[in-house]
């Protein structure tokens, strides 16, 4: 084994493939301090003792594995980093202290002045930020493609592309892109495919399966699922991980707080079935919407309207996920505003809040949060119209959800 600078915690006693994600999910890296406790251990702490100057020296060359500073491990993320890797099907994953902090390590790791990124449109806006604006500065070029055009994708493939990065589903709009055909075209550009796996999260799509060669998440949506603290992760080949990203740790520090590393590592044990849940209801909640007369149009990919609905099948595991956007009927974008507006404003129980994959259903207005930076012209070419709700949704039973909708959008009708 190469000697690693990011020091796993004790294996676990069965190797984690040989289970069910299920059984991952609660049992891979569950490293038993000499007290026995049966639930995760939190290490708070900022040093390490080390057993003898011999041995801090082997350990800061990276010649010996052990943890030195917090700012390059810790044994509770370590755990949370082996189970999202087992969970992934990935070798390794390495923890950030947010998303964002995952995809500045993603382009800190891979791309220098010079260097191509080719980036879906349609995703976060904050990522498209961070690539098209922030990172321009430092020389990295990018070209931004429609999401589910893969002759766009190949034609704005150069000699200099190092860096294909999808989302899917994507927010808000749920659209889907073809891993597979994304991972064929980058490798044919001897290019890698990193995928933000946030929205699916590995309960339902694992981008590796399907050839991507990083999987971004943010654990602040549905990997904590209960909103609570900020996280994120890559995931990858050990060898990426420890070569590429972990020397971006080191020195830029974006590391995930151990306590945050804890909750998140206890809310992917019921990850699985929070997902098939709150995906569940959320594609009875489409089905619902799509009959009520003041609604437009509805996505999920759960519905056989959905223009990859066929492709986000076999994709994510025949779910399409928990998030459902919605266009109340209007005539105008400013009627559809004031109409979505009166929608969200009747809501009782459920909360008004621009997070997404919470317990709690989320419902919030694109137009002017999340994407309340771009330009009108800029929103309607992403199709963020003025009348779009989009909904997180939760655990709560699935009349409660309706019945709290309804009371704005039978008043429009
Ligand atoms: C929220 C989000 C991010 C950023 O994650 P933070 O934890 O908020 O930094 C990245 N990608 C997607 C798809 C997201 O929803």
């Amino acid at each position: 084994m190469e000697p690693s600078q990011h020091p796993p915690a004790p294996a676990p006693a069965n190797t984690p493939c040989a289970w069910h994600p299920q059984t991952a999910a609660v049992r891979v890296a569950v490293p038993r301090s000499p007290y026995g406790e049966n639930a995760e251990a939190l290490y708070l702490t900022s040093g390490y003792v080390q057993p003898s100057a011999e041995a801090a020296a082997a350990r800061f060359a990276g010649d010996e594995e052990g943890y030195t500073y917090a700012r390059y491990g810790n044994p509770t993320t370590s755990s949370f980093e082996q189970r999202l890797a087992a969970l992934e099907g990935t070798e390794a994953a390495i923890a950030t202290s947010s998303g964002m902090a995952a995809i500045l390590m993603l382009c800190l790791g891979l791309l220098k002045a010079g260097d191509h990124v080719v980036c879906s449109q349609s995703m976060f806006g904050a990522t498209i930020k961070l690539i098209g604006t922030d990172l321009a500065k430092f020389g990295v070029q990018s070209t931004f493609v429609p999401q589910t055009d893969l002759d766009a994708w190949r034609a704005a493939v150069r000699p200099e592309t190092r860096l294909l990065l999808a989302e899917t589903p994507t927010n808000p709009l749920t659209e889907v892109c073809d891993i597979a055909a994304l991972a064929d075209i980058a490798h044919a550009a001897g290019a890698l495919l990193a995928v933000d796996n946030c929205f699916a999260t590995p309960a339902l799509q694992r981008p590796v399966q399907w050839g991507a060669d990083i999987v971004v998440h943010s654990g602040t949506k549905f990997l904590d699922g209960q909103g609570r603290v900020m996280a994120g992760a890559l995931c990858a080949r050990r060898a990426l991980v420890d070569e590429t990203f972990l020397p971006v740790l080191r020195s830029a520090g974006m590391t995930l707080a151990p306590f945050n590393a804890w909750v998140v590592l206890k809310g992917l044990e019921t990850l699985q079935i929070r997902m098939q849940a709150q995906s569940a209801t959320a594609l009875a909640l489409a089905q619902w919407l799509q009959a009520h007369p003041a609604v437009a149009r509805v996505h999920h990919p759960g519905l056989p309207s959905h223009p990859q609905h066929a492709l986000a099948m076999r994709q994510q595991s025949g779910c399409g996920g928990a998030i459902v956007a919605f266009e109340v009927r209007a005539d105008t974008p400013e009627q559809g505003r004031v109409r979505a507006f009166a929608v969200l404003d009747a809501l009782r129980t459920l909360s008004l809040s621009t997070n997404l994959g919470d317990t709690k259903t989320l419902c919030s207005h694109p137009a002017s949060t999340s994407h309340g930076r771009l330009s009108e012209a800029q929103r309607q070419a992403a199709g963020i119209s003025q009348a779009l709700i989009r909904i997180s949704v939760g655990l709560e039973h699935l009349d409660d959800i309706v019945a709290d909708l309804s009371r704005g959008l039978d008043a429009l009708v």
